[in-house]
């Protein structure tokens, strides 16, 4: 057992921390061990948290990642449910693969992984079947060839379908025009090739996308830039929300990393943008964050020009530090990681008096390869200082995670 006395939980109805004293049996099949008495007066305990966009990379390219390295690293940062893209081989865009994706999850006990399927030009005809199997869905709208592709005008048929099922899983769209892409593919560098305006005119049409379906839910990830911002002041309609990611706010084009590892979709931007993204976040005009987790090896990032970075384990911490920094409050923490995504994913509600993470927020997290858990094995928040280790994690009354171990691993 572990017995709490006066920790700091956070009342999700009063959106307030409270002194409890609270005890729970550990979940060990194996070793038993003692009962650990602690004075939890420097601790805080929150929901467990969810990350709306991981890229676990399985099937197909386990080399960079699997669902099992990327769950270990999720969760020992407080993340207990993730939702997976469809990008991996063979495409999640049907209900086998769908099935077979979920079924790959299920030999890890670490998080609850949903699954998006993507939208594309050639499963519109089973959205139907689709629609019973798929947490969300994926628009990839600068896919302008591939298998990931789908017109405009495929895509509006499919958003009418969606409307006839009374589908409510939301549609994600990774937002940059493809025509402002195909403009701009002769500048050398890739920010260049991939500027601002073309975010901000895809975010256009999802808007138009969201007037025409008003019963469908939209939500536009990883917005990267201040321009975009702009537009979204004025127009965000209710059935849309964004998400953004911790490197958009902590990172930008002068960061001091190397050039080939900042290489991301869409680009980093320039610190005026950052500092526009972490105010909308904090004043709630974006309403989540998400971590885009999408690693590649060092070697890939260095030897071809991929785009891509991990940052599953950093979401939390990274976002934690914020609040001591006073750049954003605890209402809207739990807000944007555990709230508005559970909403968005349509998580069944679960009983917060016996399922939640154990957090330090003093003590210095360094950021070194040697912390990440993901097989990507770097971090683009190297030498970063976070707080917000997660001490202990409570899963359905039972504590299942103690000061680095996992106590009842699959
Ligand atoms: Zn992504």
């Amino acid at each position: 057992m572990v017995i709490f006395s006066n920790l700091r939980v956070w009342d999700i109805q009063k959106r307030e921390f409270v002194k409890r004293d609270l005890d729970f049996q550990k979940d060990e099949t194996t070793i038993k061990t003692s009962d650990t008495k602690i004075d939890a007066s420097e601790l805080i305990a929150i929901p467990p948290l969810v990350d709306i966009h991981v890229h676990f990379r399985e099937p197909g390219y386990e080399y960079k990642e699997n669902i099992l390295s990327g769950s270990e690293a999720a969760f020992s940062s407080g993340i207990f449910t993730v939702l997976d893209m469809p990008n991996t081989n063979p495409i999640t865009d049907s209900v086998a693969t769908i099935l077979q994706k979920k079924e790959l999850a299920q030999r890890q006990n670490y998080v609850h992984v949903l699954v998006a399927s993507a939208l594309t030009e050639k499963n519109f005809s089973n959205l139907e079947e689709i629609e019973k199997h798929a947490d969300a869905y994926k628009v990839f709208m600068s896919e302008s060839f591939g298998n990931l592709s789908i017109s405009y005008e495929t895509l509006e048929k499919s958003l009418a379908k969606l409307e006839d099922l009374e589908s409510r899983k939301p549609i994600f769209f990774h937002a940059e025009d493809p025509e402002i892409l195909e403009q701009s593919k002769s500048y050398s560098s890739h920010n260049r090739r991939r500027p601002p305006e073309a975010e901000a005119s895809a975010i256009q049409q999802v808007l138009s996308w969201a007037l025409d379906f008003p019963e469908l839910k939209f939500h536009i990830t990883h917005i990267s830039s201040g321009l975009s911002l702009r537009i979204l002041e004025i127009s965000k309609h209710e059935n849309v929300t964004l998400d953004t990611c911790p490197r958009y706010i902590y990172l930008n084009q002068t960061s001091e990393i190397e050039e080939k590892l900042k290489q991301v979709n869409p680009p980093l931007r320039n610190s005026i943008d950052s500092a526009m993204l972490l105010k909308s976040l904090a004043t709630g005009l974006i309403d989540m964050v998400s971590s885009d987790h999408s690693p590649h090896t060092l070697e890939e990032k260095l030897e071809k020009s991929v785009s891509g970075m991990p940052g599953v384990q950093e979401l939390v911490p990274s976002i934690l530090s914020l609040i001591n920094k006073m750049e954003i409050e605890w209402d809207r923490v739990i807000e944007s990681l555990y709230e508005f995504p559970s909403a968005l994913l349509n998580l069944p509600k679960i009983d917060l008096s016996q399922n939640m993470i154990v957090l330090n927020m003093s003590d210095p997290i360094e950021i070194t390869k040697n912390w990440v858990k993901s097989k990507a094995n770097w971090s683009p928040f190297e030498n970063q200082m976070f707080v917000g280790q997660m001490l202990y994690a409570v899963k359905e009354g039972k504590i299942v995670f103690e000061n680095g171990n996992y106590l009842n691993r699959k």
